[in-house]
């Protein structure tokens, strides 16, 4: 497999990236890499209405930056992310496809008037990511309340939840990994 791409799209907290390149390539086993040169911005993908960023367009921008890539995209930014549907997502991805995002906006406890908490801060994240990834290898969401792929519509239901895959779930992301490197 292709190494796993980090982009930053500002406006984006560069300093959180770095902490979750080490845990994503411990969880997916893939080389990760952080780009430097694309310098994406979340501008074009900005509703002034809502005051959000679209994040379906943030994906359509990291495929059209990187439209050869045959490995997994996953855009970082912390801007506050929309789905028209939606009042916000913590992220989005293509089921099945190259790209994914996730947003710190709602990830930190301060937004919700606590004080700041680093390592929750980092942990929630993570989860949010590897979420994110894992339907880019085709997962659904899953209902084991310990899974990174259960649903979390609140930061609460982030915490519940593991930073790693259940059985099946790691199954299934094992056995694409092994249908993409073949292919
Ligand atoms: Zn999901
Ligand atoms: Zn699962």
């Amino acid at each position: 497999m292709p190494p796993l791409l980090l982009v930053p799209i500002h406006p984006v907290e560069i300093e959180c990236i770095e902490p979750l390149r080490t845990v994503l390539q411990k969880i997916f086993r893939l080389e990760t890499t952080i780009d430097t040169r694309a310098h994406l911005d979340a501008a074009p993908a900005f509703d002034a209405y809502r005051n959000q960023c679209n994040s379906s367009l943030l994906l359509t921008l990291l495929q059209e930056h990187f439209p050869r890539y045959e490995g997994k995209i996953l855009g970082i930014t912390s801007v506050d992310l929309f789905v028209p549907v939606l009042t916000y997502v913590f992220g989005e991805a293509q089921l099945n496809g190259t790209a994914a995002v996730v947003s710190t906006y709602r990830l930190n406890d301060t937004l919700y008037g606590f004080p700041e908490n680093h390592q929750q801060y980092t942990e929630r994240l993570a989860k949010e990511a590897v979420h994110e990834l894992g339907h880019t290898f085709g997962l659904y969401h899953c209902l084991e309340y310990g899974c990174v792929m259960h649903s979390s519509t609140t930061v609460e239901d982030i915490d519940i939840k593991g930073t790693n895959f259940c059985m099946k779930c790691l199954h299934a992301v094992v056995k694409k990994m092994s249908l993409l490197s073949e292919s």
